[in-house]
């Protein structure tokens, strides 16, 4: 058992994108958990994942030393290979032979330095996160509709809407805080409505549930936005005032999408119950869409998010009080890593490699004469130029690509292949550092100190109250070592990771100094002592000297971050999934978490409370499925696709639509041999966001 640091401290949950605030403590029997009642974000109150935090603690199973092909060795050694390998890749193949793949559940200081070390002093752009995986089709919606990957809105306009719509989103499961501030606006007759193919825990609070085709999300919202346009409840003065690409928007919305027996038809829903959702819509000022993997996790995820977001435009409903389009993250730090410039394709402080200025703008503050041509690969296309020997050192920090990727084989045969995989994590044992060369041993939560954000915008720093296990370091440390041993001794001199954000917040600043309205600016923390950093309390960005404690919405004034000022409305043509199902591959494969559980069980697996929800992998299967597949409800079957199989034990569900399976996204090959819901799922990628297909897999069925 660790021996306690500190009698206790504020901390965050490092599950889901909520961010609740944690008061962790190690009194000397034990670690413990409970929820902070100061924490904006959840007041107090925790989801059964985190209030097992405790439970997950322990030296039991973690990576206590660096490994260098399979023995251990002192940190001076694992360092000195990792920067030989570096080092010697890019003297004879170029620094674009080096990879990167990141983690939302890295802390904003870690992945700060990442992209600091190789886009500036390695100079390869192949830097790529699992977040990929997760929102970035809500990212690439945003930067075309306000200009730059900002949320508008903030948790308290779910309490302050009178209409909730929830779009792909199954939060009573995957975000239960704020399923339960969602509740408790139900319960004082807000009316909620649930766009989901599946009828899920979410679906309960539904005055409205539309249980859509799976895909057909852009026919839906185009269909809503030329019929607020039929119902004259656009804001045309708002449109007029602010806002651009109305006309083409509405052009195409109309073509698509004319009335709502076609949405009906397209949709596969009632046409009574697609009137009634538009009429609600236009009636209710005040609306909240809230947007999750349903929506990002798609071929066309960018477009779906645009048709959502047009439709706020359009009615002006965008930075008031309940009122606002709302993504909502998966991951604790997805939104810290895109601050920092965690995606191939952009640069730190919310800066673009499109634009000339920004590269000069962090080159110069970084130091160097140039950075990394961009963008780079993103996820998929980072582990397949790793199969094409296009990359020969990658390094992954914090995250199990052999699991969570699509077509896990494929990814399993590029680790194979690729000359020197290294692997930072807290844990020993997981299907990727299985192929690791060298093994990098990360402190984990409880251990590690940084700052994260959350789905509001609302930075909040992670504290340690334990020491770190055996020779586990944190990783900004861990990558500015790296740096140091590659001769940026400068530049990675960090002592302390308040001196990593002092460096992030004043790059934010420097982002933002030609008059830009780039929301992402931290000049008022980029002063911060190291008690003032130690004492930070959850604040939403921007936070300038003008407005210290952050500011809750965007966008009030009707001021967007494009170039002229303006919001853009986007032309959507509906499109459906790639990977439709056929003769061989009849029916579809939906993938997603579950409620007790975290991408691949890791850390959660370690909990045994949390195995009491399920405790085995699971085909949820509708009744005429059953019996047209002739499996048993109870026994276990296999689905086969094009790229592999998943055994599980059939749970029969008329939650389902018929021909629609649901598949758990957390077991891998430590738990389950053959139950890896990634190996249905193509690599099919939405073409602007680079997000993987994996709400739409096919496969076959028969019993085992
Ligand atoms: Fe953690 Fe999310 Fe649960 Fe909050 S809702 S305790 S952040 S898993």
């Amino acid at each position: 058992m660790n021996e306690a640091l500190s009698a206790s401290c504020r901390t965050t949950c490092p599950y889901c994108g909520v961010g609740c605030g944690v008061l962790a403590a190690d009194n000397g029997d034990g670690p413990s958990v409970t929820g902070d009642p100061d924490h904006p974000a959840n007041a107090g109150r925790l989801c059964v994942k985190g209030a097992s935090l405790h439970e997950t603690l322990g030296a039991e199973g973690r990576l206590t030393r660096p490994m260098v092909n399979g023995q251990a060795v002192s940190w001076e050694t694992a360092l000195s290979r990792v920067s030989d390998a570096i080092r010697q890749s890019t003297a004879s193949h170029g620094p674009e032979s080096v990879g990167l793949y990141l983690s939302g559940q890295l802390l904003t200081e870690d992945y700060y330095v990442a992209n600091k070390l190789a886009k500036g002093y390695i100079r390869t752009p192949h830097v790529d996160t699992n977040s990929r995986l997760c929102m970035s089709s809500a990212v690439a919606a945003h930067k075309r509709a306000f200009g730059a990957d900002a949320v508008p809105g903030c948790y308290e306009d779910l309490e302050l809407a009178d209409m909730l719509v929830l779009v792909g989103s199954n939060t009573a499961w995957n975000h239960p805080i704020l399923y339960q501030r969602m509740k408790a606006a139900h319960r004082d007759g807000r009316r909620v409505v649930v766009i989901d193919p599946r009828r899920t825990a979410t679906s309960e609070l539904a005055d409205l549930h539309l249980s859509l085709r799976p895909g057909t999300d852009t026919h839906l919202f185009n269909g809503l936005l030329a019929a607020l346009e039929r119902r004259g409840v656009l804001d045309q003065a708002y449109l007029d005032a602010h806002c651009d690409g109305s006309e083409s928007a509405l052009a195409a919305a109309r073509q698509s999408a004319p009335d709502e027996v076609s949405v009906a038809q397209a949709c596969d829903l009632l046409p009574e119950d697609v009137t009634r959702f538009f009429d609600w819509f236009a009636a209710t000022d005040r609306t909240v869409t809230v947007f999750s993997q349903g929506v990002n996790q798609a071929a066309n995820g960018t477009d779906k998010g645009n048709a959502i977001i047009n439709c706020h435009l359009a009615t002006g409903r965008i930075g008031r009080a309940g009122a606002t389009p709302f993504s909502v993250t998966g991951q604790p730090n997805a939104m810290g890593g895109r601050e920092v410039g965690g995606l191939a394709n952009t640069l730190a402080a919310h800066m673009d490699y499109g634009r000339p200025d920004h590269i000069a703008r962090v080159a110069r503050f970084w130091g160097v004469t140039e950075l990394a041509d961009g963008p780079g690969h993103k996820a998929v296309d980072l582990f397949d130029a790793v199969l094409r020997g296009d990359i020969q050192v990658l390094w992954i920090m914090a995250t199990n690509p052999a699991v969570s990727l699509p077509d896990s084989e494929r990814v399993r045969e590029a680790l194979r292949r690729c000359p020197t995989v290294i692997v930072s994590d807290c844990i020993a044992n997981t299907d990727t550092t299985a192929y690791a060369d060298i093994l990098l041993p990360a402190t984990g939560w409880g251990e590690k100190d940084g700052t994260v954000t959350n789905s509001e915008r609302r930075i909040s720093r992670q504290r340690a109250f334990l020491p770190p296990t055996g020779e586990a370091r944190p990783d900004w440390w861990i990558i500015s070592a790296v740096g140091r041993a590659l001769g940026h001794e400068r530049a990675f001199g960090y002592e302390c990771p308040a001196d990593v954000f002092r460096e992030h917040a004043a790059l934010t600043a420097e982002g933002n100094q030609d008059g830009s309205t780039r929301p992402l600016c931290l000049s008022g923390l980029m002063d911060l002592t190291n008690d003032d950093y130690d004492q930070l309390a959850p604040v939403q960005w921007p936070v300038t000297p003008a407005a210290a404690s952050g500011i809750g919405r965007l966008f009030a004034d009707g001021r967007f971050a494009t170039d002229n000022g303006r919001a853009q409305l986007i032309a959507v043509t509906p499109e459906g999934p790639v990977q439709r199902p056929d003769d061989d591959w009849p029916l579809v494969v939906n993938s997603g978490r579950l409620r007790d559980q975290w991408h691949t069980m890791t850390r959660t697996g370690r909990a045994p409370r949390l195995w009491q929800h399920r405790a085995e992998p699971f085909i949820e299967v509708h009744p005429m499925d059953l019996l047209r597949f002739g499996v048993e409800e109870g026994a276990l079957a296999r689905l086969s696709g094009p790229h592999g199989a998943f055994v599980g034990r059939v749970r029969r569900s008329d939650q389902q639509r018929p021909g629609e399976v649901f598949v758990p996204i957390h077991w891998n090959q430590q738990f389950a041999s053959e139950a890896l819901a990634s190996s249905l799922i193509a690599p099919v990628v939405d073409p602007v966001s680079g997000q993987p297909e994996s709400k739409h897999g096919m496969a076959t069925m028969a019993p085992v």
